[in-house]
């Protein structure tokens, strides 16, 4: 990758960022459709930085910009525009900086969409869905199910109360689509037991040490268990799952789904031809992941 006088940015933001994908990856493709952009990781670390960052966004010439952890549901106050899907999320993940405005979508739930038809073969229609989480990602998840018309939506969070606003969120997109909303109990075992495709929404399984965010007894053979977490495979969840009989997929394609789909965006391409390298990105992704877990002798791919 060359970088000049005529070299455009684009950024993901986020804290901590010393780990994220999202630059090689980015890189990867920019350099394969012959782009002249460059991706750079930049530490926000508070609400503060988060104002001025917007604000450097809107008066410099970014393309756009990606938004992880933790400022993706602040993100979507501070756009001047945003996509109907990303208020449904509530929350922002990708921004086109465009005649300096901050132009929000959220790329979460598309990409989970086709992580799930590429890495599971897996279509969500009519099926019923078990989403463990209410943040960010757990809306962006419920979004993606209303979209591809599942049967039945069953969030499940710790804090029941944010389960609760989560589908009162949605409830008016839901139409035919059954949903609840449960705590995080023993009293939610039977609705996640039954569904069809169990979603890990929650950060648990980011660590080596952490447990399953569910109990093994709530999945079973013939289910699909969804794992967002990509850092690591092989997680306590991945585990259970198999000794459940159930078949468990890492959250990386949907990390390279969500980054290609912003790149498609920014890539402006009204007819679709030209779509982000999605084969490049998941190489460039899995090497630096397998870099990493090599540096740390820590997590595995
Ligand atoms: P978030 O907004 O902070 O939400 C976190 C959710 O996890 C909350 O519902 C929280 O419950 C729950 N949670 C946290 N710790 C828990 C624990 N110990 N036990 C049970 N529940 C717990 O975070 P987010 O943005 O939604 O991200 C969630 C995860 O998804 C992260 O690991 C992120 O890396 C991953 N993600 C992956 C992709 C991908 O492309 N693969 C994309 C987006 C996100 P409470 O409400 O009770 O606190």
């Amino acid at each position: 990758m060359i970088i000049n006088g005529r070299t455009r940015p684009t950024a993901v933001i986020g804290w901590p960022i010393a780990q994220s994908l999202s630059p090689v990856m980015h890189n990867a493709a920019y350099e394969s459709l012959g782009l002249n952009w460059a991706c750079i990781p930049l530490g926000v670390p508070d609400n503060r930085a988060l104002l001025a960052f917007t604000e450097a966004a809107r008066a410099l010439p970014f393309v756009g910009f990606n938004v992880t952890m933790p400022h993706k549901q602040a993100m979507l106050a501070l756009c001047d525009e945003t996509a109907t899907l990303a208020q449904l999320a509530g929350a922002v993940n990708t921004v086109h900086c465009v005649d300096g405005q901050l132009i929000g979508y959220n790329t979460d739930g598309r990409g989970l969409l086709e992580s799930l038809q590429t890495d599971a073969g897996f279509d969500p229609a009519g099926r019923s869905i078990a989403v463990i989480g209410a943040g960010g990602a757990a809306g962006a998840a419920v979004t993606a199910c209303i979209l591809a018309r599942a049967g039945r939506i069953t969030i499940v969070n710790r804090n029941a109360g944010r389960a609760e606003s989560l589908l009162d969120r949605v409830r008016g997109s839901l139409r035919s689509i059954a949903a609840e909303a449960l705590p995080l109990e023993p009293s939610a075992a039977g609705s996640v037991r039954e569904a069809d495709l169990i979603i890990n929404a929650t950060p648990v399984g980011m660590a080596a040490d952490d447990p399953s965010p569910i109990p093994g007894e709530w999945m079973r053979e013939g289910q699909l268990v969804y794992d967002m977490v990509y850092q690591r495979s092989g997680t306590a969840l991945a585990e259970a799952a198999h000794s459940a009989g159930a078949r468990a997929v890492t959250g990386l394609g949907m990390l390279v789904a969500q980054g290609a789909l912003a790149i498609d965006i920014w890539m402006g391409d009204a007819n679709g031809q030209t779509r982000a390298p999605r084969d490049v990105m998941r190489a460039a992704a899995a090497a630096e992941l397998a870099g990493q877990a090599a540096a740390t002798d820590g997590g595995s791919l």
